[in-house]
């Protein structure tokens, strides 16, 4: 399998190399709004040490994400009204993975509605910023 590269996109995010839609922060973990959301309110859950996907994670750090991810699928429940919640996690380019530092996907879902195509469009940055503040408050 291949190694970590630190030079993906999320790296550079983690790194504050790039700006992000920031939800939550502690010393291990990170979240931020997904930029091509397949729902209202996708959202983006990392450890903060390197691990390109599920395969090379420590399960420490993989058990503490999903905790993470957990925390975020209430409060989009809270926040958006959602009836229900996604959580997607992709490895490797055959498993659909993109983006090659370990993330998990919290979407929240409405009846009925079904998911966009991965990565097919661009949510406003206001809109955005208006959801990662509210979700920012419910985590806090
Ligand atoms: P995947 O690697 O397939 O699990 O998906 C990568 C996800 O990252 C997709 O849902 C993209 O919409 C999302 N994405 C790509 N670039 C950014 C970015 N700069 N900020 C937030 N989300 C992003």
């Amino acid at each position: 399998m291949p190694v970590y590269d630190p030079t993906n996109i999320f790296a550079k995010i983690l790194r504050g190399e790039l700006p992000c839609h920031k939800i939550y922060e502690d010393d291990k973990a990170f979240a931020f709004l997904d930029i091509m959301p397949r729902a209202s309110g996708h959202a983006l859950v990392l450890p903060k040490a390197a691990a390109r996907n599920i395969l090379d994670v420590s399960p420490d750090d993989l058990a503490y994400v999903m905790k993470v991810a957990q925390k975020i699928a209430k409060a989009s429940v809270e926040v958006f009204g959602a009836d229900g919640v996604t959580i997607q996690q992709f490895n490797e380019s055959a498993g659909g993975q993109v983006v090659f530092h370990l993330h998990v996907h919290v979407i929240p879902r409405k009846a009925g509605v079904a998911l966009k195509p991965p990565a097919s469009v661009k949510e406003a940055p206001d809109v955005l910023a208006d959801q990662a503040k509210q979700l920012s408050a419910a985590l806090k």
